[in-house]
């Protein structure tokens, strides 16, 4: 049966990995770290199942965090289009299209696709454009509120631009 690993269990194992992974030479390690060199032997066959551990973590962690981006941004722009179909409150609609920019640049941000203290160019991001697109669309049937919408969004990407 597997035995505790002591290198595993080590406070600095990711010191020891790293220099493991540099070096290849066990004995420097052991030697460098005050560990037994047949527990870091051994340990040197974990490596490969913990770095690989490591990056699938990260990847779900991260994948997570933007599929929680994308489905609030969704429920916004759905909140969007039931108040604009409605047609009459067109305040709070406007105030759900701002609040959804905001949710596009974090998740623009998020990418990595904006950094901070550059120009912020939400206008090209494709999923503002196709959420603009969509607004727009549902407002088709209300001329008069479409034109004030398109005239908000004029508003709100000269801000942002
Ligand atoms: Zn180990």
């Amino acid at each position: 049966m597997p035995r505790k690993c002591t290198i595993c269990e080590h406070p600095k194992v990711e010191e020891i990995n790293k220099a493991l992974l540099e070096t290849q030479n066990i004995a420097k390690v052991a030697k460098q770290y005050g560990v037994n060199y047949h527990a870091l032997y051994r340990h040197k066959d974990h490596i490969p199942a913990i770095l690989t551990q490591a990056q699938e973590a990260q990847e779900v962690a991260k994948a997570d965090s933007l599929l929680a981006q994308v489905t609030e941004l969704r429920d916004k722009a759905l909140s969007i289009l039931d108040k604009a179909e409605q047609a009459g409150d067109l305040r709070t609609a406007l105030q759900g299209i701002k609040e959804a920019r905001g949710c596009l640049e974090l998740l623009a941000r998020l990418q990595g696709e904006l950094q901070e203290q550059t120009t912020v160019n939400i206008l090209i991001n494709p999923q503002w454009l196709s959420l603009r697109t969509v607004i727009l669309q549902a407002l088709e049937p209300y001329s008069e509120a479409r034109q004030t919408v398109a005239q908000a969004l004029r508003e709100v990407e000269s801000n942002a631009g």
